[in-house]
């Protein structure tokens, strides 16, 4: 059933000359073409990618969750080709762009708010995630260095984590594949324990193991007095940690844990943002607001690269001084570009018009109900879903003891039997998830979870 590599000519051209010159993210390259499709893809429209031969594959991972409305979405497309018509791009030092202000403008009016706590004010920008991680990073050191605080040097971050691969945002990652090797490199963060409810003890609920994370976050401020800056994290949702969620519990005790001894939230909403979770940002649903919120991926529907990084009056207040040296001196050459700034605008747009939010939660519905036969599995030892997000965590005995050896490479078979039937998923080790574009229907969302179960069946009999 594997897609023959050899089916097009035209592809099989293509592929040739990829494989020649371009070394691809994430991927052991010795392992294309044979272990790993490598898919020249043509075109894309709606929730379909399609390949140089014709044949279509259903995003189900929203190409690495920066698809929101799906692939060529004309109204994002079109805001870009007006923008470029207008202004491509500006340095952002100096000069200024509408575009640039009303992103701004309408993203803090979006924010997370608290009862009691004064509204996000600021808007920096970068140019991708990882950027926005290293730009709240330096930015929460750099306050407290402002304030001559300087024994303030040390990040939380928790464990099972990920923020990006830049070498800040790794040192705050907690995955063991992309960081080992860059160890020696890395700046000492403190990892916290993670709320990830999938670890929970026997009989212990969600919101125990909330709570017992946060204990352990507790401990951590008092082991540590006065040095933490700042503690960051992906709240509801540990994304690239394999889809874990987690209680909003921990992230009221989080925030009040950070007030209490004077340290910013960071609250990673790359991935969580723009409503995957079911709330347009993922802090809503626990009445938290950060220090720091960092966005990018949907920001611009999928379209371009782009970060922001939302802040407070009061943190920014403490830059402003005669001194260069003071001031937040952070660049990057496309910081704020115009055409990505127009793309993000667009896709504010479409979350007011197509009243998005209230859309997805008839979609999540109809995923609900699609996954729920897979609790039965005898290889599956928990479906979850947080909003847009649902996962299957494959093990090889339903009783979550005992995962697959790493060697058997589960998650590499359930992706190639799921391309093979024309379907992207791509599981992270043995978690299998959908992440869909939000203008998935009923007939694709059926087909997925066909292809789904087929996938998981036909690599676990593969392992
Ligand atoms: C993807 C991701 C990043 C990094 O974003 P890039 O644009 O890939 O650099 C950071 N944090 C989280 C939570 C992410 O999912």
């Amino acid at each position: 059933m594997l897609a023959d590599p050899a089916s097009s000519p035209l592809a099989e051209q293509w592929r040739q000359r990829d494989l020649s010159v371009v070394w691809h993210p994430c991927t052991q390259m010795r392992e294309h073409p044979h272990t790993l499709p490598l898919i020249p893809i043509a075109r894309g429209e709606g929730a379909w990618l399609i390949g140089h031969d014709g044949r279509h594959y259903l995003d189900a991972v929203s190409s690495w969750w920066t698809n929101l409305f799906g692939h060529t979405e004309p109204r994002i497309g079109a805001a870009i080709a007006r923008q470029a018509t207008c202004l491509e791009q500006v340095m952002l030092a100096g000069f200024s762009h509408e575009p640039a202000i009303t992103l701004a403008e309408r993203l803090l009016a979006l924010a997370p708010r608290q009862p009691g706590r004064a509204p996000l004010t600021k808007v920096f920008y970068a140019d991708n995630g990882s950027a926005g991680v290293e730009v709240a990073l330096k930015m929460a050191f750099h306050y407290f260095h402002n304030r001559g605080e300087t024994g303030r040097t040390r990040f939380v971050a928790l464990e099972n984590g990920y923020h990006g691969e830049t070498l800040g945002a790794l040192a705050v990652g907690d995955i063991p594949l992309y960081r080992r090797v860059y160890a020696p490199l890395l700046a000492e963060a403190l990892f916290a324990p993670s709320p990830d409810a999938y670890q929970a003890a026997p009989g212990q609920t969600a919101a125990g193991r909330a709570q017992q994370a946060a204990d352990g976050l507790a401990d951590l401020f008092e082991r540590h007095p006065g040095q933490i800056c700042a503690v960051i994290l992906e709240p509801l949702l540990q994304c690239a940690g394999g889809m874990r969620m987690h209680d909003p519990l921990y992230l009221k005790r989080a925030r009040e844990l950070c007030d209490a001894h004077g340290a910013f939230l960071i609250a990673d909403e790359i991935a969580t943002g723009f409503g995957r979770t079911g709330t347009l940002f993922a802090c809503e649903q626990a009445g938290v607001m950060p220090d720091l919120l960092c966005l990018s991926k949907g920001l611009t529907g999928g379209f371009l690269p782009l970060s922001a990084v939302l802040t407070t009056q009061r943190l920014y207040d403490a830059f402003l001084d005669d001194s260069r040296e003071r001031a937040f001196l952070h660049s990057h050459s496309y910081t704020g570009n115009p055409l990505a700034c127009a793309a993000a605008l667009a896709t504010l747009d479409i979350f007011a018009s197509d009243d998005v939010i209230a859309r997805n939660r008839g979609t999540a519905g109809v995923m609900r109900e699609l996954a729920a036969p897979f609790t039965d599995h005898p290889h599956i030892a928990d479906v979850r879903q947080t909003g847009m997000v649902v996962a299957f965590e494959l093990a090889r005995d339903s009783d979550r003891t005992t995962p697959f050896p790493a060697s058997a490479r589960v998650g590499l078979h359930v992706y190639r039997a799921a391309l093979a039937r024309g379907v992207v998923l791509r599981p992270l080790g043995d978690v299998v998830y959908w992440m869909p574009p939000y203008c998935i229907d009923d007939a694709q969302l059926a087909l997925l979870a066909q292809t789904t179960l087929a996938a998981i069946n036909e690599g676990i009999a593969c392992a």
